[in-house]
């Protein structure tokens, strides 16, 4: 149940807007006008997509999210989350000097499903004429992946485009020793973005190469993983687009009671798993690169696939990362085990509401913490990358295990209260 996307001025719009939904049939649109979405019921659409598709049973439809996900509507709770999320969505495009679109919904009946972009993938495929520095992705990059193409990813790669003067900058959400990213808004795609600009004095031919060592991105495809959109250099700086959360990362947020850190571990476990799964290693596992939304879900961001970038980003890089796993700090060949650590200490951080110490074994206030979530950061923290537990020993723990309900509303339900408690001290002029 989605119930946290309704904020009271979403809430009041629906009570006085009417909104057109528009019914996506395989054998054409319709579209009608809603005169109060907040008096519409699951069952009042339903009879009305019945009439627009008579021959065909009906017992649901769907609705795409900012990053082209379908999702389900079958209740009364979930139109509202849906009206919710669309309400949201004219606000953007209004604040954009733009005419709203209809709602979109996709009955599901028999076999409608059109071609879905399942990756999100998203690929700029011819340079930007207007600007001869800009460096879309290269045409080796493109050229491969259309010779892997069916016609679903021509149909992609012609759809996904994301130009840097297609992009309107919102705000700063936040500045890391890389670069700073932007809040921003896609006007073609029209979805929010979070904008990661970083500027690199490099040559053409290392700026080619980022670029194809950013293509394993377009592959990765996890609720757990930050959706990547586009990646572009405009003269010295590359933008990276990604999905937008709008609970913004963890290192923000006060300590995080357990209940609601746990499922967090879990969501950071798989979604440290998927990436070891592709053979990447995260290797800059830290609160300020887990990101969580008021849907619940948490992602990671930031992941090491670039050498290149990683390490153009590293020659400006003053300092050392306090979440690095002992073994890498003194310079020794390191690999999963390592993420390891840094998540064990990233965790500790999160339910401290504080740096740790690292000590050897960790030391926790005595009776704040259950002995699964003490063991769980021992274990993660051994000073020995082999005495820490492998993946699937990650997932087996008992501290996760008893997490891994897939219970996103706890989340949710804490990041919204954050967010309104943050919103009510800024109103008082405390932050
Ligand atoms: P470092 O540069 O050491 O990795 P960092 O992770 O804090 O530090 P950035 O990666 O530049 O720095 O991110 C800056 C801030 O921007 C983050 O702390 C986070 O609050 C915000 N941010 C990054 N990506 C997103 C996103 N996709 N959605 C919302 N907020 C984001
Ligand atoms: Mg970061």
């Amino acid at each position: 149940m989605r119930i946290l996307d309704l904020t009271l001025a979403n809430i009041r719009a629906m009570d006085t807007e009417a909104i057109v939904i528009r019914i996506i049939t395989p054998s054409g649109d319709m579209d009608s006008a809603v005169d109060s979405p907040a008096l519409l019921n699951f069952n009042d659409l339903l009879v009305a997509i019945r009439d627009v598709m008579p021959e065909a049973t009906v017992t649901a439809f769907e609705y795409e999210d900012e990053v082209g996900d379908r999702i389900t509507v079958r209740s009364d709770e979930e139109l509202k989350a849906m009206l919710s999320y669309y309400f949201n969505t004219m606000n953007e495009q209004r604040i954009n000097g733009l005419l709203p679109d209809p709602l979109q919904i996709f009955p599901r009946a028999g076999k409608t499903p059109g071609i879905r972009n399942i990756h999100g993938l998203k690929v700029n495929t011819r340079p930007n004429p207007a600007n001869d520095c800009t460096h879309s992705i290269p045409d080796s990059m493109t050229n491969n992946s259309l010779k892997k193409s069916s016609a679903e990813l021509k149909r992609i790669l012609t759809n996904g485009q994301i130009n840097a003067q297609d992009i309107h900058y919102q705000e700063q959400l936040g500045h890391g020793n890389g670069g700073t990213v932007y809040k921003a808004y896609h006007l073609q795609g029209k979805r929010v973005l979070a904008v990661k600009v970083i500027p690199l004095d490099i040559t053409v031919e290392l700026q080619k190469q980022i670029m194809s060592e950013l293509e394993i991105l377009y592959k990765c495809d996890s609720p757990y993983i930050i959706t990547f959109f586009s990646a572009f250099f405009v003269e010295n700086r590359i933008s990276i687009c990604t999905e937008f959360m709008d609970g913004g990362s963890l290192d923000v947020y006060k300590r995080i009671p357990e209940h609601v850190l746990g499922r967090i571990a879990v969501a950071v476990v798989k979604g440290l798993t998927y990436l070891w799964s592709l053979k990447i290693l995260h290797r800059d596992v830290k609160p300020s690169n887990m990101l969580v939304n008021t849907r619940g879900q948490v992602k990671l961001c930031d992941f090491g696939v670039s050498t290149q970038l990683v390490n153009s980003i590293a020659k400006t890089y003053v300092g050392t990362n306090a979440y690095m796993a002992p073994e890498r700090i003194s310079g020794e060949q390191y690999g999963i085990h390592a993420d390891v650590w840094s998540l064990g200490i990233s965790l500790m951080e999160l339910a401290l509401g504080m740096f740790p110490y690292p000590q050897d074994p960790p030391v926790f206030p005595v009776g704040q913490f259950s002995e699964k979530f003490v063991n769980f950061i021992t274990q993660c923290m051994r000073r020995q990358p082999k005495e820490r537990p492998a993946p699937n020993n990650l997932m087996d723990h008992s501290f996760i295990a008893q997490f891994n309900d897939g219970n996103a509303e706890v989340v949710s339900m804490w990041v919204c209260r954050c967010l309104e408690e943050r919103r009510a001290l800024q109103a008082q002029g405390h932050v």
